[in-house]
């Protein structure tokens, strides 16, 4: 994808805070961090969201996402630590190359404040089942 930010940064392109790579995978400081130390793990090829991403691929950067989460978490001497990934505008996906957020949290320092839960209608969650195992 020529004109894709993260691709060029993958390519070596335009700068990014380098922290890892690997074959597959590249890990790098968000440059808009929630909190100092946000990192950001991307496949090295394009794909536009998770669904895209092939297993071998996926598996790369699932194993970086673990390393540089605990990496972070201990650097910034964090409290806890979210690992976030949006696929599609609806969900805030802004870069439209597959990446996982890696957030170092503290108390109270506002993000994800509410995690607003909702209930389901007696039996609703059954035929949601069945709806979702039927799309596997
Ligand atoms: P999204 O909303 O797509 O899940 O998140 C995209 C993330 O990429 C944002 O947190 C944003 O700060 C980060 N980002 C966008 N452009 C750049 C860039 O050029 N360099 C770096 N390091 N991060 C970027
Ligand atoms: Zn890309």
């Amino acid at each position: 994808m020529a004109d894709c930010i993260f691709c060029k940064i993958a390519r070596g392109e335009i700068p990014c805070a380098k922290i890892v790579e690997n074959e597959y995978a590249l890990s790098f400081l968000d440059i808009g961090p929630i909190n100092a130390g946000h990192a950001l793990v991307i496949p090295k090829n394009h794909y536009p969201t998770l669904f895209e991403l092939p297993d071998e691929e996926l598996a790369a950067c699932a194993i970086m996402v673990r390393q540089v989460a605990a990496a972070v978490y201990k650097a910034v001497g964090a409290a806890g630590l979210n690992f976030l990934q949006n696929n599609f505008k609806a969900a805030g996906q802004l870069v439209e190359h597959a990446h996982f957020h890696l957030i170092p949290r503290h108390y109270n320092d506002g993000f994800l404040t509410s995690w607003p839960g909702k209930a389901y209608a007696v039996g609703e969650m059954e035929k949601m089942l069945e709806k979702v195992q039927a799309q596997l």
